[in-house]
């Protein structure tokens, strides 16, 4: 895939080669069950608690308030279920604009009656109202868990999650964050901000699939979402993807310790796609909060018109990967929820591209020859 520019970071990453080459020593050398005694299983198990150091380390949380498991959407799934089923919650603050994992799990949360969920209103650029959410949780008095996450897939927008924090401290509402896209590219520390849940997958910053994490608050314990052995302290039955946790917990650490280099690099191919759309295009507008914004991810409306429907496609057929809206599991291209949520009529044609540190200047050039060639 030499020849392949890909622009689709939001959907998922290439592995780092240091994170193949770690994981490959991992299945070379630890073929221990993490809960054998012996040695071959102690050695598994400190493989797994040191990821869990890093991962602990990343967001300041302590050891034991991180658990691994499969990808982000479990991770939203057992938070969500879980504060409902351990913490008496009664009601779900949220948004029309989460990812899907977040959206179908209330919808099931509420058909099989298990708590009232209440979808803030979100603005153009995809913005909750700080004060419309004071306000519902001043009102109530039911025990609440306000789901937000933290940057948007699709559209990048930027959640305030100090501030969301602060009410939500005020009110005593327990507060959850989806920071699937936003972990490992903005610092998040729970000391600072009082966070109970979080959630991660590896594979949005260079891990592999299939393996994700998440923070549960000492203050805010749940009850094992997968009933079995103790491994994940009990929380989460099941032999653990030790090759999946190191490849995590490598692609973390070698995210930290570049975050200010890549960040630098990442934002100023955004500012250049920016700046090149605009001197080359007429009448584009770009989608989400351009001043808080998750500085991997551009989304570009352009004017409707037949050449541009077909834009994904075209950009696939010249070598280009990116999106119509977000990846979406069946291949599909469908219209995207929360695009229908903030411009609901707009005949406009989207298109997300997300980068990497991999990414450079001279494909946003390509990109745009290319993207001139099909609008022409
Ligand atoms: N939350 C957000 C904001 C995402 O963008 C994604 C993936 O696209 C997920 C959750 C789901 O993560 P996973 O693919 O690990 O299940």
């Amino acid at each position: 895939m030499n020849d392949m520019i890909y622009l689709d970071n939001a959907a998922t990453t290439p592995l780092s080669p240091i994170v193949i080459e770690k994981v490959m020593d991992i299945m070379n050398e630890q073929y221990g069950n993490p809960s054998s005694i012996h040695r071959a299983g102690r050695t598994a198990k400190t493989v797994i608690e040191k990821a869990r150091r890093i991962v602990a380390n990343t967001i300041k949380a302590s050891l034991g308030e991180v658990f691994f498991t499969s990808c982000g959407t479990e991770s939203n799934n057992m938070i969500l279920r879980g504060a409902i089923r351990d913490l008496g919650v009664q009601q779900i603050i949220s948004t029309k604009l989460e990812h899907h994992c977040i959206l179908h799990t209330l919808d099931a949360i509420v058909s099989e009656e298990l708590a009232e969920v209440i979808y803030l209103n979100t603005d153009q650029l995809g913005r909750i109202d700080y004060n419309t959410l004071e306000e519902l949780l001043k009102q109530s008095n039911k025990k609440t868990l306000v789901s937000l996450m933290h940057g948007n897939n699709e559209i990048g927008t930027l959640l305030d999650l100090e501030k969301v924090a602060q009410l939500c401290e005020e009110h005593q509402a327990f507060f959850h964050s989806d920071t699937v896209q936003s972990i490992g590219f903005h610092p998040i520390d729970v000391q600072t901000t009082k966070i109970h849940f979080l959630s991660g997958s590896a594979h949005k910053f260079h891990g592999p699939k299939g393996v994700g994490f998440v923070y549960i608050n000492g203050e805010a314990k749940l009850n094992p979402f997968i009933y079995g052995g103790a491994q994940e302290r009990n929380m989460r039955g099941g032999t653990e993807n030790i090759y999946g946790i190191v490849g995590l917990a490598t692609a973390l650490a070698e995210a930290n310790k570049q975050q200010i280099k890549r960040r630098k690099h990442i934002e100023g191919l955004r500012q250049y796609l920016k700046q090149q759309l605009d001197i080359n295009f007429k009448d584009i507008e770009y989608n989400g909060d351009q001043e808080h914004y998750l500085y991997k991810l551009l989304s570009v409306s352009f004017p409707p018109s037949p050449k541009a429907d077909l834009m994904v496609m075209s950009l696939d057929i010249a070598g280009i990967c990116a999106s119509g809206g977000s990846a979406c599991s069946s291949g599909a291209e469908h219209e995207s929820h929360v695009l229908a949520t903030i411009h609901p009529d707009s005949p406009r044609k989207t298109v997300r591209f997300s980068f990497s540190y991999l990414n450079t200047s001279k494909e946003i050039d390509i990109l745009i020859e290319k993207l001139k060639e099909i609008l022409q």
